[in-house]
């Protein structure tokens, strides 16, 4: 009788002890997966989150490589990489696709993960050259609002981690939160993008102009190099909207903002600062060769008509105020820095204006 209950009492034991390691086994993984929860949702622009997914998930999950695949139909995602200075050959792991179909066998089966041996068939496409083909593969559907906006694609060496038949509860849940994730961040950047951009010309927008410039200044004590600041306000521009209307006046500052952007190396800034006023910003340009381009400019707009939409050519003009950042005179707190060169550039413009327009005038 004392024996049955001492190996009673031993079997409990060891049924608690199993059900204490299940326990602790469990909560561990539970925080295992908060952690990579955390991971995604703590990246706040489209370069983290890519970062995380392709470097910091991938290490912490044991996986070989991971690839990231997005529908892009009107490539709007890409123009934001492009604006965004992301470059895709950079990013072989981050995929584009034009529309659900090219997902080949995999499109009918992507309402839930698919795991299993890689086969480059079914698989390849996710991941191509110069990528080294995984031995097993997940594939997990991003969805949004019931819309497919792409797959995670998770490759391992070890032929046997995704098998088949293993439970996909832990990647259906990874797979919504990379799913928000990547909508939030694509959401955000778009923001961004359409408050720092000016509708009308598509070039930057003064707020960007006035946020660059103090970065820019920043820097530029910093690194010691010069940076020009230029002023360019078309002439007579009330004449030609009372002339050929507002809508045709439209046209001539896309016109005009299209001509100087063609001036400009990639490093520069151009903005539309104000009604027919734009300020490019020249990025270690002495004032000698800020005034060679303000030149390049002006010859630029003055010699080649403005096409309108009904045929019309239009002659118009542009004068230019140049200034360069004076350092290391120019001191003091980099915001009273910035409006001090503006100041000092429109005061040429203005210059510019009195001595009868269409030229650049140097402060
Ligand atoms: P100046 O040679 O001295 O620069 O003469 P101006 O006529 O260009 O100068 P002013 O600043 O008096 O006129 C600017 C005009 O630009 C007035 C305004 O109606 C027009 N304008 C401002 N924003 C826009 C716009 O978005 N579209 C159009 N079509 N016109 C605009
Ligand atoms: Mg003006
Ligand atoms: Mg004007």
């Amino acid at each position: 009788m004392t024996q049955d209950l001492v190996a009673e009492n031993r079997r409990l034991r060891e049924q608690l002890a199993q059900l204490l390691a299940q326990a602790q086994q469990n909560q561990a993984i539970l925080q295992r997966h908060q952690a990579f929860d955390l991971q995604f949702i703590s990246a706040d622009s489209f370069r983290e989150l890519l970062h995380t997914v392709f470097h910091t998930f991938a290490t912490s999950a044991g996986l070989d490589v991971v690839t990231l695949c997005l529908l892009d139909p009107d490539y709007d995602i890409r123009r934001i990489l492009v604006d965004l200075n992301i470059r895709l050959t950079e990013l072989p792991h981050l995929l584009f696709m034009q529309e659900e179909a090219e997902f080949g066998e995999l499109a009918e089966r992507l309402a839930k993960p698919v795991l299993g041996t890689y086969a480059e068939q079914l698989h390849g496409r996710m991941f191509p050259e110069p990528i080294t083909p995984p031995a097993s593969v997940a594939v997990l559907p991003l969805i949004r609002h019931g819309r497919l906006i792409g797959c995670m694609n998770l490759g391992s060496a070890d032929g046997a981690r995704f098998a088949p038949n293993l439970s996909t509860e832990f990647i259906e849940h990874l797979a919504s939160i990379v799913a928000i994730c990547v909508e939030n961040v694509i959401n955000t950047e778009r923001l961004k993008h359409i408050g720092l951009t000016d509708p009308l010309t598509g070039v930057n927008n003064r707020r960007y102009i006035e946020r660059r410039m103090l970065e820019e200044i920043g820097r530029s004590r910093r690194q010691g190099y010069a940076l020009t600041c230029m002023y360019i306000d078309i002439d007579h521009f009330k004449q030609i909207n009372d002339r050929i209307g507002h809508q045709a006046g439209d046209e001539v500052l896309r016109g005009v903002a299209a001509r100087i952007k063609a001036e400009l190396r990639l490093s520069d800034a151009l903005g539309r600062f104000g009604g027919e006023e734009f300020i490019v910003l020249l990025i270690d340009t002495e004032q000698a060769d800020a005034i060679n381009v303000a030149e390049r400019i002006r010859l630029g707009i003055a010699e080649h008509p403005v096409m309108l939409i009904n045929g019309d050519k239009l002659d118009v003009t542009v004068s230019l105020g140049v200034a360069a950042l004076e350092s290391p005179v120019d001191g003091g707190a980099v915001e009273s820095v910035a409006q001090a060169l503006v100041a000092r550039a429109d005061q040429a413009l203005y210059k510019a204006k009195q001595a009868g327009r269409n030229r650049v005038i140097a402060a």
